[in-house]
């Protein structure tokens, strides 16, 4: 199977090549194969990337809004028309089934397209009042953006950081994950043939350095990444040094708290859901589940029946419902995590192998008795590994939850709907489920509180994180001066 793009990078409206950049191959990690050889991006990639952004940005900016909406409602026709291929394309980058790429990644990005596309005209100034003088109000446009994005929904991150700046007036130069980097190149290409402009969305490709080289361009007005933890500290500080706007989107280890009055199946549902959906690489997962002591032991036995009935297997085959982790290094670091909550004494209720060789997989994997020590309990995993912890009461869950530097996400199941607004109204965290999770759909803002990020993705709360504020003071009078 192969995958290889016409070249690495696109800018400027086109595809482009510079083989003097470090190789990186794009692996499927459901078979090791190398699908595709890239480039990394030199110097002067990166610098025909952020001149061509520049330049046609000054007046993508100025366009009236319902046009450049046009162009993006097209755009996310295309992927909705091209969505079979597309998937295919996903599930080979990231070895996620079929069975979600379909339905979750690339929609997905359709529909914040659609969204801000629609949003977009309808975002104006305010008009302030004074006596005869009055200020009036505009949102502009920042500039050159720069995208950053992590490895598990590559099309996805992609879209939803290009559907908000392209409609407010900006431009964009993405950067994927070096571990997929395929996605949004295609994003690249199906903006040009809905219409942008050409420079207006660039891909360029690499690691961390061409990162590094992007945030710190004078040019760049914004940086928005989605990635890990010690990535965000590292970025959030070299845009800070141009006093550059930011967006992070980083990691967490997510509280999901069931009452023992929750419906029980629901409950074990979404538990494997925030935990097992994209063999767990998902940054909002309820990685520890608090389960009230009524209820421990049914939901412990439905949960292991149903996680041991998960389908995994080839992520091309439409049955399949788990594929592999997105790589070997991926593979291990889960593996350590799960030989380390062995040697802690967390007790493996199901799953904790690997699996289904070659490939990188690993089993659904469930540990009871864990306790809040536990490096479990307290790390991201970033795999198929569900901790579960015993509670007694609202107050003592609350202060456990709230444990931790992370605060992306949490969850709340229970049939005291009263209980549930209480519980998620004290839990530090920018996300919050009532009888439900992991669903984000593009209306309702997402990202995270304390360590997990600063700022917004989605909803309306995006447009205050790709525009600023012009204030016009308008004199009606004659002017009073002092002297
Ligand atoms: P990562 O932090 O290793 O890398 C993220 C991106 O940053 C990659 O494109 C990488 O090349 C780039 N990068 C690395 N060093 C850089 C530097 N010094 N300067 C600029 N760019 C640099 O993350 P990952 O392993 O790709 O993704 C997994 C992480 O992402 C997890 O922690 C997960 O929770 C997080 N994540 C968060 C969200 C969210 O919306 N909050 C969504 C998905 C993933």
């Amino acid at each position: 199977m192969k995958a290889q793009p016409e070249a690495s990078h696109f800018v400027d409206g086109r595809y482009l090549e510079d083989a003097a950049g470090a190789e990186i191959e794009v692996i499927f990690p459901a078979t090791g194969e190398v699908i595709a050889r890239l480039h990394e991006a030199t110097p002067a990639v990166i610098e025909a990337a952020l001149a061509s952004a520049a330049r046609a940005q000054a007046e993508w900016g100025r366009m009236r809004p319902v046009e450049r909406s046009r162009i993006l409602r097209r755009a996310a026709d295309m992927i909705r028309d091209r969505n079979e291929a597309l998937s295919l394309l996903e599930t080979l980058d990231t070895g996620k089934p079929l069975q979600e790429t379909t339905v979750a990644d690339w929609p997905s990005g359709a529909d914040a397209l659609e969204f801000f596309a629609g949003l977009a005209p309808s975002v104006t100034g305010e008009t302030i009042p004074l006596g005869q003088d009055f200020v009036y109000t505009l949102r502009e446009p920042l500039g050159v953006c720069v995208g950053i994005g992590a490895w598990n929904y590559p099309s996805q991150i992609a879209c939803w950081k290009a559907a908000p700046a392209l409609a407010l007036g900006n431009a964009m130069v993405f950067k994927p994950s070096e571990v997929t980097p395929l996605g949004a190149l295609k994003l690249a290409e199906i903006l040009i043939e809905a219409g942008l402009p050409a420079g207006l969305f660039n891909v360029v490709q690499g690691r961390g350095a061409v990162g590094g080289a992007l945030v710190t361009d004078p040019r760049v007005a914004k940086v928005s990444l989605t990635g890990s933890v010690p990535t965000g500290r590292k970025v959030y500080a070299a845009a800070a040094e141009g006093v550059r706007h930011v967006t992070m989107e980083l990691g967490g280890k997510s509280p999901l708290v069931i009452f023992d009055d929750a419906d029980l199946e629901s409950a074990v549902g979404a538990a494997m859901l925030g935990n097992f959906y994209s063999a767990g690489q998902v940054c909002s997962n309820g990685t520890r589940v608090f389960v009230q002591r009524g209820l421990k032991d049914r939901f412990l036995k439905r949960l292991a029946e149903r996680s041991e009935a998960i389908r995994m297997g080839d992520p091309l085959d439409p049955e399949t419902q788990m594929g592999p982790l997105v790589s070997q290094a991926q593979l291990d670091k889960v593996l350590g995590y799960i030989g380390k909550a062995k040697a802690e004494g967390a007790r493996l209720v199901c799953g904790g192998e690997a699996s289904v060789s070659p490939g990188c997989y690993v089993q659904p994997t469930v540990f009871a008795d864990v306790t809040d020590g536990m490096t479990l309990a307290c790390e991201e995993v970033f795999g198929p590994v569900m901790a579960v912890l015993d509670f007694d009461t609202e107050e003592e869950v609350i202060a456990r939850a709230n444990g931790t530097d992370f605060g992306l996400a949490a969850g709340v199941f229970t049939a005291d709907l009263a209980r549930g607004h209480r519980v998620v109204a004290q839990l530090q965290a920018g996300t919050c489920w009532i009888n439900a999770y992991n669903l984000t759909p593009v209306e309702s803002p997402f990202g995270g509180s304390k360590m997990s990020g600063v700022g917004r993705e989605n909803g309306k709360a995006a447009i205050e994180h790709y525009t600023q504020v012009k204030s016009v003071y308008v004199g009606m009078g004659p002017v009073d001066a002092p002297y």
